[in-house]
């Protein structure tokens, strides 16, 4: 049996890049950038006030005090979004407001409460350094410089900057689009009543969620019976919409397990045991000899468990992102765990946060793969790796807490 790391990178060595393309700043949110930007405008553009105030010269208010003020007479206003340069001469003040261009011939600007807000004349209380609150040209950012690399992760901050700049749209590398097939006979699609030997479809909702979670494009394509031209003839219908395509079910031993028979015929795609519970069955491979295809065991546990150990790391790195896994915590048993020699072991967990600042860990139901109810009470996956077979209470494990991303 093949070892999940193994199959792992072999997953991964099957992925590929997608182009980059270019999408506006919000829709390009939490992407990675595909490009270097370099500022092409200076950043502020001009000399502006960083207060509310009076435009002056230093040198003329060099001594004023409470007890002393010096006296300007004030020529006129500038409001943030004066489109023409003002002057003033020596001697003079002008009012200013937060953001407006610097007046040619001032270079300081002394706050309102510092004066006593006069409107012809203004009494000011103390003195101003050459440059007191005003915003230097380019202080921020030159023009020509980089502001931003290749590879950067775009969040508010960064798509700030880049509003800042002008930019309306960037490169970036695309969310990969990711379809999700059920297969079943038994499945019926939600807001029906399942009759007797019939099964509600949760896993496409699963997956498609997951993936979307894991920062990819999803989208449901639905149910497909247990039927194998259906299957290759959906499958074919979806290659062009697709960058990664994710079957659940029918990869078992059984004899209606026609994912598996289906698509192995074609030889693009390979179904291997991997020494993993839930999850055993896997296949991956291509079709078309591009789109990558992730053929996920049926029961809903064993689907989420294969997604995060292979589908997660395969969308993360399409985003480009440099950490494929998710970040684990140790955490101390509550309980004794097993787990057979050889197998890495995946059970769903309740972590728990200590007052003393650790974590500890408890099982939520059984390890049968097909329990619903357990796994949504769960906010974490315990891994028993390989080489342990017991876990005694009070022991650390290894935990991966299955944290809602936001995108
Ligand atoms: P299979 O892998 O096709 O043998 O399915 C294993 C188990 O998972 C069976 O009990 C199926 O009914 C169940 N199952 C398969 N696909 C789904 C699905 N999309 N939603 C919920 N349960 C499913
Ligand atoms: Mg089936």
């Amino acid at each position: 049996m093949r070892k999940v790391d193994e199959h792992l990178s072999i997953v991964l060595d099957g992925i590929g890049t997608i182009d980059p393309i270019e999408l506006t700043l919000l829709d390009a949110q939490g992407l990675l950038l595909a490009e270097n930007v370099t500022a092409e405008v200076p950043l502020p553009s001009f000399d502006n006030s960083a207060m509310d105030g009076y435009a002056v010269r230093a040198v003329d208010t060099r001594g004023a005090s409470e007890a002393e003020p010096i006296v300007l007479p004030v020529i006129g206003d500038v409001v943030a979004g004066t489109k023409s340069r003002s002057g003033m001469g020596p001697g003079l003040a002008m009012r200013i407001m937060t953001g407006a261009p610097m007046p040619a011939g001032a270079d300081a600007v002394i706050p309102l409460e510092d004066t006593d807000r006069g409107v012809a004349r203004v009494a000011l209380h103390r003195p101003v350094q050459s440059g007191e609150y005003v915003r230097r040209l380019g202080e921020d950012m030159q023009a020509g410089t980089r502001a931003l690399v290749s590879g950067a992760a775009l969040g508010p901050q960064q798509i700030a900057l880049l509003a800042a700049l002008g930019r309306d749209r960037v490169l970036v590398r695309p969310r990969p689009r990711v379809l999700v097939i059920s297969t079943g006979s038994e499945l019926i699609d939600v807001g029906q009543r399942p009759g007797f030997g019939e099964v509600t479809d949760s896993n496409s909702y699963l997956v498609a969620a997951a993936a979307k979670d894991a920062g990819a494009d999803s989208r449901r394509f639905g149910i497909v019976p247990d039927d194998h031209s259906k299957l290759l003839d959906t499958l074919e219908s979806q290659l062009l919409r697709a960058d990664i395509l994710v079957t659940t079910g029918g990869v078992s031993m059984g004899a209606f397990d026609v994912v598996k028979q289906a698509l192995s015929e074609l030889g693009t795609v390979e179904f291997t045991q991997v020494a993993m519970q839930p999850g055993k069955p896997q296949g991956f491979g291509h079709l078309g000899n591009r789109v990558p295809i992730f053929c996920l065991p049926g029961n809903p546990v064993s689907a989420l468990v294969s997604f995060e150990a292979f589908v997660r790391p395969a969308i993360r790195k399409l985003l480009g992102k440099r950490t494929l896994g998710r970040a684990t915590v140790q955490a101390a048993a509550l309980e004794r765990m097993e787990s057979p020699a050889g197998v890495r072991q995946y059970r769903r967990g309740v972590l728990h946060r200590e007052a003393t600042g650790g974590y500890s860990v408890s099982l939520i139901g059984g390890p049968g793969s097909h329990l619903i109810a357990s796994m949504a009470a769960s906010n974490c996956l315990v891994v028993i790796d390989e080489e342990v077979t017991e876990v005694v209470t009070g022991a650390r494990v290894t935990v991966v807490p299955l944290l809602l991303s936001n995108r």
